[in-house]
């Protein structure tokens, strides 16, 4: 990118800018493209593309802030004073946090208005990282659910648990006949059950030809659309396709993937919505982050994943009911995973564990330890 632009900006051109352009490039991060722009080598930021204009209309710079020791960036507004970029793009908040802490990453889902209290500590959470769990509680419940779905997802890919999962052998009447999945989501109460008829309050019957509930007076014989106040009553998509996306993305299929393998939209971006629909479903599922988990002769799965700049660590019961655990941590040293695992599991458990060195002295704590040397696809 750096070659064609230096190759055309020596043109006399009238609309060039009077001052030095940063270089930038576009950079995509989860299915979303941003702007990251080059400030000199090794430094450069992140922002929207929506704010294209301040990239081109002003030189960017980076200084280095003494209180909490991380980059920002600014520009020159007059000979004089100096603006920095997020101030530039919220200037009608009273204070600014990078949620993450980077300063370099001014990405508006990073930023955020807040009081000098609340800056103030989440600067001291991230500067000290002794205590992991102060992380975690600051960590919105909703966030740590989220990085906990995507956990077990990578940790049943690695151990290969898919016993919750039926063969799709089993599935495909479902997936395939309406009426079947009618059938099916009412058996597994996705759907209520047929209720007394909201307007004379008789009985009412499942009534396959037009999917309603319908009331079995004669008289009255009132049809209630089986969906009403349902997930699947808000789509436009057939339920059994809806299933079937859901049944491939429990399956770990890319988006992609299911996009080709599908007919079922023509847009790719409809069965995203819909994974991030069903995400909100399972974390909305998901049992409180402090449980206890295993227990004499249970086996508790335990691993660690390491996500942007931090690791999670969870367990899960190797148990019909699944329980588990998971806590956000700076870094998985022995310590850490010793008080986690002390904190989270009932002495007595089997616990399974891969080879990664922290997982020392569990015998100590009463369990019994049991290294698995399952591969990881990116060992660290
Ligand atoms: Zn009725």
């Amino acid at each position: 990118m750096s070659n064609w632009r230096s190759k055309f900006e020596n043109f006399e051109n009238p609309d060039k800018p009077k001052h030095k352009l940063n270089i930038y490039c576009l950079i995509k991060i989860n299915f979303k493209l941003f702007l990251e722009v080059k400030i000199k080598e090794n430094i450069s930021f992140l922002t929207d593309l929506k704010h294209f204009n301040l990239i081109k209309n002003y030189t960017w710079h980076s200084y280095k802030h003494k209180k909490d020791n991380t980059y920002y960036i600014s520009t020159n507004i007059t000979n004089k004073s100096t603006i920095s970029f997020h101030r530039m793009i919220h200037s009608e908040w009273k204070m600014i946090d990078h949620i993450n802490r980077n300063g370099l990453d001014n990405r508006e889902c990073n930023l955020r208005e807040t009081t000098k209290k609340e800056n103030n500590l989440n600067c001291k959470l991230y500067k000290n990282n002794t205590s992991d769990f102060r992380i975690t509680k600051y960590r919105t419940s909703v966030q740590t659910k989220q990085l906990a779905i995507d956990f077990k997802l990578k940790h049943d890919k690695i151990t290969g648990n898919r016993n919750d999962t039926p063969n799709l052998n089993s599935l495909q009447k479902i997936f395939f006949d309406e009426k079947e999945c009618i059938k099916f989501l009412i058996k597994e109460k996705l759907l209520k059950p047929s209720e007394k008829c909201q307007f004379c309050n008789g009985e009412t019957y499942l009534y396959l030809k037009y999917n309603v509930f319908r009331c079995k007076k004669n008289d009255c014989k009132k049809m209630v659309t089986v969906f009403k106040n349902t997930f699947f009553s808000q789509h436009r998509l057939k339920y059994n396709d809806i299933l079937l996306i859901g049944y491939f993305w429990i399956n770990k299929l890319r988006i992609q993937q299911i996009h080709k393998m599908t007919d079922i939209s023509r847009l790719s971006t409809r069965i995203r919505n819909f994974i991030r629909d069903f995400r909100r479903l399972a974390i909305n599922s998901l049992t409180p982050e402090n449980e206890i988990i295993g227990g004499s002769k249970i086996i508790v799965e335990i691993d660690e994943s390491l996500f942007d700049n931090f690791w999670i660590v969870g367990g899960i019961e190797r148990t019909k009911k699944r329980k588990m655990f998971f806590v956000v941590v700076d870094n998985r040293n022995t310590e850490a995973l010793t008080r986690i695992i002390k904190l989270h599991v009932k002495p007595g458990s089997t616990i399974y564990t891969d080879a990664w060195c922290g997982y020392q002295n569990l015998e100590s704590l009463g369990m019994k330890h049991i290294r698995t040397n399952h591969s990881k696809p990116n060992p660290r």
